[in-house]
């Protein structure tokens, strides 16, 4: 039996697995639900917590990005996730790149052998009665309970202002996957391995393409079948996070888009021919053991056959067998500006938390750093404490202050970035030297704060 004064987390995945985490770490009981496997995402293909759906990456670890920052303060505050990933990690330059399985795996034993959590394998299909309670399904949250959350928001928004109303329905955007192929499948012979500019090693396999092969990949990709979007309603709304946009989407714009995108070849230098190649198309290691390669920035809605044909096309690729092919979905998420308090406590009940991709961050890590502090929050209040966000200097502060504060009128989906950030005191020109002085004011901000709070 559990006790009464516990946590409840609904959805098992990056977010839920870490909120859970840190508040059971807090010393309160925790409830974690995971609808998976008795009931299934399109994305999802296991019945593991916190399985990551596409790339294997949790992006760059350089300090001077905007994810290097969001690394480190997630370190700072003790990310469980981001601790079985190094534990987990594979050859990937300066990215923190996983084994997604082994990952996975270990992040469930945690999460299930932890004396404080009980998980249920449960769909959970309105909003449990018990506070506090996280919400952080995902972006592929289940019709029932997406129907429900709509439902609850409309009212709310109808009592605040009736004219706003309509603006506290669900949003969603597109998202596409990539490939993952057999490394065997790949001509070795044909590629080179290298990473860009250098940093970090040989740890991507580079596919080189000469303008004559370019030239009629990029024909076939604009001109190919997809597959169509009915299963998604409101099509006129639909609109693709521009970080994940389809592959072939990209292609349309214009024959050089890809050359500027994942095709990229700047940094790259065939050491065959001792030349940088037309375009280049980049593999990334899977799995520990170096069997499943990731065809970087591959997402796509090709169908499947096209994207045999197609992908084929690439030199090293002729042979290429899919373990996974690419695919699209939609993803959900709540008008945070509306809805949310900084600490994503929703306005009209201050015991509900809503975490992850849902409150309209994108990516892995923001989802991950978004459950971190709902589960502290939700800790605290159990405890008769007040919840709490970083201070606004900090990325992970300045990101859930962004979220909701932004124009609910134009709000889409965001990233961490330099540009949340407030501006430095002083002018630094050197763009380098800028982020560096920014990530190091964020990071002593988050030490100050953590020394008080976390
Ligand atoms: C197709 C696709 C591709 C993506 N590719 C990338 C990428 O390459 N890189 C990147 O950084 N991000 C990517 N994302 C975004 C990524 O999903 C999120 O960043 C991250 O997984 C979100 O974490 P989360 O915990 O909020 O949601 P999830 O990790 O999706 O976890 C939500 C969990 O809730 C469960 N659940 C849903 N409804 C219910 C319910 N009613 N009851 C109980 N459980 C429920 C689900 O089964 C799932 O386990 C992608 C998203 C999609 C949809």
């Amino acid at each position: 039996m559990m006790p009464k004064a516990s946590v409840t987390v609904v959805g098992g995945g990056l977010a839920g697995a870490e909120a859970a985490w840190q508040a059971a770490q807090r010393g309160v009981p925790v409830r974690l639900f995971e609808m998976r496997p008795a009931a299934r995402t399109p994305a999802h293909q296991t019945h593991l917590l916190a399985e990551l759906v596409c790339s294997n990456s949790l992006k760059s670890q350089d300090p001077t990005s905007a994810s290097g920052l969001l690394h480190a303060e997630a370190e700072r505050l003790g990310s469980v996730i981001q601790q079985v990933a190094r534990a987990h990690a594979v050859p990937a330059g300066t990215a923190l790149a996983v084994d997604r399985t082994a990952f996975a795996h270990e992040v469930t034993r945690r999460i299930e052998d932890h004396p404080l959590i009980e998980v249920r394998r449960e769909e959970v299909t309105a909003v449990p009665s018990e506070r506090p309670v996280i919400i952080a399904t995902g972006p592929l949250t289940s019709s029932p309970l997406a129907e429900n959350l709509r439902r609850l928001f409309r009212e709310f928004m109808e009592e605040q202002s009736p004219s706003a109303a309509p603006g506290a329905r669900l949003l969603y955007f597109y998202d596409a996957i990539s490939p993952i192929l057999s490394a065997e499948s790949v001509d070795r012979g044909k590629v080179f391995a290298a990473s860009r500019y250098g940093k970090g090693g040989d740890d991507y396999w580079n596919c080189p393409m000469t303008e004559e092969e370019y030239e009629p990949f990029w024909q076939a990709l604009i001109a190919a079948e997809l597959y169509p979007l009915h299963d998604f309603e409101d099509l006129e709304e639909a609109c693709f996070f521009e970080g994940c946009l389809p592959l072939e989407e990209l292609a349309r714009r214009d024959k050089e888009a890809l050359l500027y995108g994942p095709l990229k070849p700047v940094g790259l230098t065939d050491p065959r021919t001792g030349r940088r190649p037309c375009a280049v198309v980049q593999l990334r290691q899977e799995d520990k053991a170096g069997q499943m390669v990731n065809m970087v920035g591959f997402q796509t809605r090709l169908k499947r056959g096209e994207q045999q044909r197609i992908f084929r096309m690439i030199p090293g690729l002729e042979q290429a067998e899919f373990l996974r092919y690419g695919s699209l979905h939609r993803n959900t998420y709540v008008p945070a500006p509306l809805l949310l308090e900084p600490t994503l406590q929703f306005k009209g009940d201050k015991g509900l938390f809503i975490a992850g991709q849902l409150i309209g961050v994108e990516g892995y890590l923001e989802s991950m750093v978004a459950g971190l502090l709902a589960g502290i929050s939700a800790a605290r209040l159990v405890q008769g404490l007040e919840p709490i966000s970083p201070p606004g200097d900090t990325m992970i502060g300045a990101l859930l202050r962004y979220i909701t504060s932004a124009d609910p009128s134009r709000f889409q989906p965001m990233n961490a970035n330099f540009g949340l950030l407030p501006p430095l005191d002083v002018r630094v020109r050197d763009r380098r030297e800028r982020k560096a002085a920014l990530a190091r004011r964020s990071l002593e901000a988050m030490e100050a704060w953590t020394r008080i709070f976390a």
